[in-house]
Order: C-alpha cells, then structure tokens, then sequence
C-alpha cells in the first residue's frame, strides 16, 4: 500500500500507515479476541517463541495494536513502536525493563506527576538513584550524566503545565545513557524526537494521539532490538493496550494532522488575546514571540501546539472564578481532545505539595492550563474572554 506512494509526507504517512493487517478492509478491523488458533505445532511454536508476534495470546500482542504501534512508528520515523495500557504503563515498563539495581538515571525536575513518582518514589527502593535537574538547562542535563553508571536520560518536553522546552539536540548529543523524550505535549505533527538523535520517544496516547477522551492508552517508538527487549518485559509487567483502544487511537490518527494544525492556530489566538487582557500576568505559549525559548521552539517545533497556560495576577480566587466561569470549556484533566479543556494545576496535580514547593515549580494559586479543543476559534477566544470579565470587569 505505502509502496504506491514515493516518501508521503506526514500527513499523507497518518493516512497509509498501519495498514498491513487489514485483509482488504478499508477500515481497521477490531481483533477483539486475547487468543488465535494455530494450524500445526510448529506454527504455534513459532508464535510462541518470535518476538512481538501479533497473533498469539493477548499479552503478546494483537493485529489491531500492531496497526496502531505501526501508525505511531511511521509518524515518528522509527523502526518499531510498542503499545502499553496508558502512558504510565509504557513509562514505567520500559524504565524497569532498562534499569537494574545501582544504576543511574538523570530526569527532568519538569515531569507529569505520575512519572515524578516513579522517579522518586519507585526507583530508589529498587536501588535505582535517580539525579533531577532543570530541563531548560542543557550543560545541567548532559553535566549530571556519570559516565558508566547513568544508564537512562529521561526528558519531558513540552513541560506540564508552563511549557518549558528542552533542546532536543542537547539531549541527543549526550553519548552513553540511552535517551527517552516524553512527546506527549507536541506529538509526532510538531516535533520528532528521533530526528534529534535521541533513541526512544514515549506518548501518553490518550491525549492528542488518540485525541478523542475515549482511549487510555500509551506508546514507545524507537529502535527495533530496543523494543523487542522492552517488549520482553512488558508481557512480564503486564499494562497491555485494550485492541479497543488501540483501534479508537488509529482512527483518531488518521485525522490528527487536521486536529493539531487547528488547536495550535486556535491556541495561538487565544494566547495572543491572554496577553493583551489586564486580568493576566503572564502568559506560557511556545508560539508566542515573548517565550523565553521562541528560538527553540523555532528549531525544534513545526506548531506551537494546544495547551496555553497563563498566571492570574488574582491568584487562587482568580483561578476558582475563571475556572467556574468557563461555558464552553470544561473543567477536567487531561488534554488534546475535542473539547477545550481548563486545569487549575496547584488545586490539582500539584495539590499535594507545599505553597512553597509549588511556588519553587513555577506553579503559582493563579495559574490556569488550557487544552485547546475543536470548537470555532471565534467562541473559544469569546468563552475565555467572558470568563476573564468575571475574574477581572476592568
Ligand atoms: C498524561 C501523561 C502521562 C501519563 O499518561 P496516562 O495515559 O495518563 O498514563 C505521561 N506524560 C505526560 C506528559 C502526560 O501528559
């Protein structure tokens, strides 16, 4: 099929891709089925014994999750790609698949919360020492790296919830650790990290990849023999992608370049109106001229994508007012879908710590994240518009 095309581009890639299985379907047939048939001994042992063989048990794999891991290595320009239950299925799989007992792992301080856990929580008590550094600054990253002892540089960029940028050159010129990036705020439409050199690339699928709100899902592109050995591991951890949601994720694959296009001009729009408003203090927006990293975000990404944060100068008050003010937007977790979405980070994913420590993350009372949906630019910009005029009538 992708034979008949000479190089697609990306768009076209979302089309073609993770077609191998379909049997003349146009569409992508749901195998909902944990188990396949075998004809003879010997193919069942040859199941039984290859590597990420997509009809044999459930655990093992599936052809309606190879067509998604398929679609993902094909946007993301890599030879292979595996699926997991949920990004944290897939994060937490192949930092045990790749780290042992004594070894050294260098993270962004900027994590998704649940991967900061596993980081400090999880690691240390499987004798994993993990050093936490300032992703936005490079020489930090690759100066924490031990030689011989780091095995794992793990990066997240954009960051949750100011998106801070981390040079992907940076990270994919540190020789020795292998080199994982969290994708999961751009996707593959706005940034490749394989392209920098980097050798894995994980997605929390269930944001802007499947980009519906209706799959949990995760994913890790790269290398095949990396995979097949963190494939090896992950049918011992078991955090299995649903063939259901891997086939909700693929159709919304199929539409994602159209999707990420409109969110990021509509995300656009909203932040350049945010920053002209007297109730806002700041505004965090990539494609914004006043970024602190726009040179970066330049080099590294093709859009600036759906999330917009900005501070309330009315702190926490500002923050409930606008978030209960919002018509048209939700009040919700989680991000990159239809529907344009409102977080207010200190009241909830950072709620467990300190003021302090919250104020030490950027993460200040008033800071309110926005995850851009489908809706008319027009009444996006007017929703936010009203909702400021009750936190601030000026
Ligand atoms: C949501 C998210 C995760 C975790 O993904 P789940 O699918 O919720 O397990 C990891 N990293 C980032 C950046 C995320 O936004």
């Amino acid at each position: 099929m992708s034979g008949e095309v000479p190089e697609p581009r990306l768009d076209t890639r979302a089309i073609l891709a993770g077609r191998q299985d379909n049997e003349g379907s146009l569409a992508h047939p749901l195998w909902a089925t944990t188990t396949f048939e075998s004809t003879t001994l010997d193919e069942g042992q040859r199941q039984a014994t290859s590597a990420r063989p997509s009809r044999f048990y459930g655990r093992y794999g599936n052809p309606t999750v190879r067509g998604f891991e398929d679609a993902v290595a094909a946007l993301e320009g890599a030879e292979a790609a595996q699926a997991f239950a949920s990004g944290m299925g897939a994060i937490s799989s192949l930092v045990l698949a790749l780290c042992s007992k004594g070894d050294h792992v260098v993270a962004t301080r900027q994590l998704y919360s649940s991967t900061a856990l596993l980081f400090q929580g999880v690691c240390p008590r499987f004798g994993i020492e993990v050093t936490l550094v300032d992703g936005v600054d490079s020489e930090a990253v690759a100066g924490a790296v031990v030689p011989g002892r780091t095995v794992l540089v793990f990066v997240e960029t954009p960051t949750n919830p100011l998106l801070q940028l981390v040079d992907l050159d940076a990270v994919g010129a540190i020789q020795g650790p292998l080199r994982v990036v969290d994708s999961t705020f751009a996707g593959p439409m706005i940034q490749r990290p394989l392209e920098h050199g980097v050798d894995l690339v994980v997605h929390s699928a269930t944001k802007g990849l499947a980009g519906h709100n209706d799959a949990t899902l995760g994913v890790v592109a790269g290398a095949e023999d990396l995979l097949q050995w963190i494939w090896s591991y992950h049918t011992i951890h078991g955090a299995v992608a649903s063939p259901h949601d891997a086939h909700s994720a693929l159709r919304g694959i199929r539409t994602l370049p159209v999707r990420v296009e409109r969110q990021s001009a509509t995300a656009q729009r909203v932040a350049e109106f945010l920053e002209d408003h007297p109730a806002v203090a700041q505004v965090h927006y990539p494609g914004l001229e006043s970024h602190p990293q726009r040179d970066l975000a330049k080099r590294q990404m093709a859009l600036g994508g759906g999330l917009v944060s900005f501070d309330l100068a009315g702190g926490w008050e500002a923050g409930r007012r606008f978030a209960e003010a919002v018509r048209l937007a939700h009040l919700a977790p989680s991000l990159g879908g239809p529907e344009t979405l409102v977080t207010h980070p200190a009241s909830t994913t950072a709620a467990n710590l300190t003021p302090e420590d919250r104020a030490a993350m950027g993460v200040g009372d008033g800071l309110v994240r926005l995850s851009i949906g489908l809706e008319h630019p027009d009444d996006v910009v007017a929703d936010i518009a009203g909702a400021l005029a009750a936190v601030d009538p000026r």
